[in-house]
């Protein structure tokens, strides 16, 4: 999940560049958008002058059909209305939106004697200021063409076009409403200039077209940028996602590895703890026995050596199984009768060893008398035999515990040499 959400960022990456790429280039070389004007549905009329005289205008095409107009002027035309081509494109409070173009890609051949400065209107209509009754009024953007101009292609930027001066003068435009639109072309006008001199003139538009990208530029790179923003975002909350993911599955990993541990530290402790019991008995065995003195350190403490008296006559007599049963009524009956401070550790076979902390020789040696007591009466031995034990006392006095656990011995084995079924402190 978290390799295959890094892979897929990864190659969103590389194909959100190349497509990056690809859309660069596209927009910078591609193929631009061309608004033609012999392709557009249009309405051709010739502009007569106020002062013109019948069959002073007439509308001449070329020979390839490329709209014209012959003007016959008798003097310099005044500024508007002049003689001229009128292309409508579209009703006046319509109009073309010129602006998503850049360039326009003109040519214009002329006929006719003298300078001849025709210019180009680019008529725009203004719904905040313009009368719908006085097209006049519509704004004129315009370019002039000079003698040299003719007959050549052309490509003007849109923003060389400015506000005809005579238009803002007659119809006090103001300030803020001055500048060059181009929002709503509603028409293409070529008209005879005021400097031209009287006589015959003519004009073909032999070409004109509006080029332009498909998408403004500011808007492209904006959109790129966004979408750039777009996988940055995603991006981010992917990571995000996942690093989540990751740190739960890791948090979890530690909970179960947590687990693991406690329990195996359990079963080690419980398996430590068991490897220091007697099987049979229950008692502490001699590896719990030699811990427990450790442990201890140096506490004051008695030791009582227990031997229970002619046991191997016992396992010869009734068999093996009744000396363990013996065995381990003699664990149940010394620890029944001990209290905490006393830990039964067995020595080795029939041999125990009663570890009393904080107990004196004197203490101990009545807690030992009352146990030989206990066995010896006790109604629960197995087969109801007699079974008897001698004790031997030894406190310990700052010595190692070897020599502890010898004098205990010694007093033991006094006990025994005595006739057995006795305490000896030693
Ligand atoms: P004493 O009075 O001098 O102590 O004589 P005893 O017979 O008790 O001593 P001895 O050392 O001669 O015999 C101890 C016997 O304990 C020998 C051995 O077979 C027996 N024994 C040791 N461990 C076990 C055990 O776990 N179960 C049984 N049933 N017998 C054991
Ligand atoms: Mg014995
Ligand atoms: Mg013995």
């Amino acid at each position: 999940m978290i390799a295959s959400g890094s892979r897929l960022a990864e190659s969103l990456f590389w194909y959100l560049l190349a497509l990056t790429g690809c859309a660069i280039l596209l927009f910078e070389f591609g193929p631009e958008r061309v608004l033609d004007i012999k392709e557009w549905p249009l309405s051709i009329t010739v502009q007569q002058p106020r002062d013109a005289g019948p069959g002073a205008v007439r509308y001449q095409p070329s020979a390839d059909d490329h709209p014209g107009v012959v003007c016959t002027l008798t003097a310099n035309p005044a500024s508007y209305p002049s003689c001229g081509l009128i292309l409508t494109l579209t009703p006046r409070d319509k109009g073309i939106n010129l602006t998503r173009f850049g360039t326009l890609h003109i040519r214009l051949s002329v006929t006719g004697a003298g300078e001849q400065d025709w210019r180009l209107y680019l008529r725009n209509y203004n719904p905040v200021y313009d009368r719908v009754d006085e097209p006049e009024q519509s704004k004129f953007n315009e370019i002039i063409f000079r003698p040299a101009d003719y007959g050549r292609d052309h490509e003007v930027p849109l923003d060389v076009f400015t506000p005809a001066t005579w238009w803002i003068t007659r119809y006090n435009v103001p300030l803020q409403q001055q500048g060059v639109n181009l929002d709503r072309v509603y028409a293409i006008e070529v008209m005879a200039g005021s400097d031209m001199p009287p006589g015959k003139h003519g004009v073909v538009i032999e070409a004109l077209q509006f080029h332009g990208s498909w998408l403004d530029a500011t808007l492209f790179y904006r959109l790129i940028l966004f979408v750039w923003f777009l996988y940055g975002c995603t991006v981010f909350l992917i990571n995000h996602l996942l690093m989540k993911q990751r740190l739960q599955h890791a948090h979890q990993a530690k909970l179960e590895a947590e687990a693991l541990n406690r329990t195996l530290s359990e079963e080690n402790r419980r398996s430590r703890e068991e490897a220091c019991y007697d099987a049979l008995t229950g008692a502490l065995n001699r590896l719990g026995g030699e811990r427990l003195l450790l442990e201890i350190g140096e506490q004051p403490c008695t030791l009582v050596y227990i031997d229970v008296d002619h046991f191997k006559q016992i396992n010869d007599s009734h068999g093996h199984p009744v000396g363990d049963e013996v065995l381990k009524l003699l664990v149940s009956e010394i620890l029944r009768h001990c209290d905490p401070l006393c830990h039964l550790v067995r020595w080795g076979g029939e041999e125990f060893v009663l570890v009393c902390l904080d107990y004196d020789e004197l203490r101990a040696c009545i807690l030992a008398e009352r146990l030989r007591t206990l066995l010896e009466a006790s109604a629960h031995w197995p087969l109801a035999l007699r079974v008897t034990a001698s004790f031997g006392v030894a406190e310990r006095g700052g010595e190692p515990w070897e020599c502890v656990l010898k004098r205990a011995d010694e007093a033991l084995y006094q006990a025994k040499t005595q006739g057995r079924n006795r305490v000896v402190a030693h």
